[in-house]
């Protein structure tokens, strides 16, 4: 049964989500701050982990970026913060996915089953299992990417990215596909987590970031793989 972590401080909010969550059959932990998530995070190896921004001893932000030095455990942040710079920031940071506060238990627990649906591994059945461009491979068997003979690592959603882009190699994948594949089937107007994440991949595939040859936008439709 997967294990969450959840680092709130807020204590009726973690009565709850504890409640809800065991009731569907995750182990919980909880932490009410940044030191004990991080400590907590290392010790119990969570599947996920729900994450408020706003903490005691540490901003949020600097906890994703914590976990991100040796975790890929998908994270779902809570936030009462309303504007958009400071979610793309988490989403930058490595954060998955996040929540507006006040949100409904059935959102945020489709939103927690999706990230972990993401972080299992998906296969390819009848695929070729790697993709060879002028600038790096992928062994999309083996899950490594490598760029001028050396590893490139990328997060489980960065991957799911990857593979929708990769599967329909040369055509335009729409957004609302994209987001739906990746996130999942309640999405579809997130378009800012694909500018966050494209700009991610770009970032450690692409020779030129700013002129992308392998991975295109069209402007207010999608993106297209270009292997070239
Ligand atoms: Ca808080």
């Amino acid at each position: 049964m997967p294990r969450v972590l959840i680092v709130e401080d807020e204590p009726q909010l973690v009565r709850a989500l504890v409640i809800n969550l065991k009731a569907r059959k995750y182990e919980v932990e909880a932490a009410p701050d940044g030191a004990a998530a991080l400590r907590l995070a290392a010790s119990r190896h969570p599947d996920a982990v729900l994450l408020d921004l706003g903490l005691p001893d540490m901003d949020g932000l600097d906890v994703i970026r914590g976990l991100r030095g040796w975790t890929r455990v998908p994270i779902v942040v809570l936030s009462a913060r309303q504007t958009s710079d400071e979610k793309v920031e988490a989403l930058d940071a490595g954060a998955d996915d996040y929540v507006t506060k006040p949100f409904g238990m059935d959102e945020l627990l489709a939103r927690l089953r999706a990230a972990v649906r993401r972080a299992e591994p998906v296969g390819m059945p009848g695929d070729t299992a790697t993709v060879e461009t002028d600038d790096f491979s992928i062994d999309l068997a083996a899950k490594t990417v490598t760029r001028r003979g050396r590893d490139v690592h990328l997060t489980p959603t960065e991957w799911h990215l990857l593979e929708v882009l990769l599967r329909n190699s040369g055509r335009l994948v729409g957004q609302k596909q994209l987001l739906q594949e990746v996130w999942g089937p309640s999405y579809g107007r997130e378009t800012n987590y694909l500018r966050v994440y494209m700009a991610q991949l770009r970032r450690k595939l692409e020779a030129d970031p700013s002129h992308p040859r392998h991975f295109l936008t069209v402007p207010g439709m999608g993106y297209r793989f270009h292997q070239g």
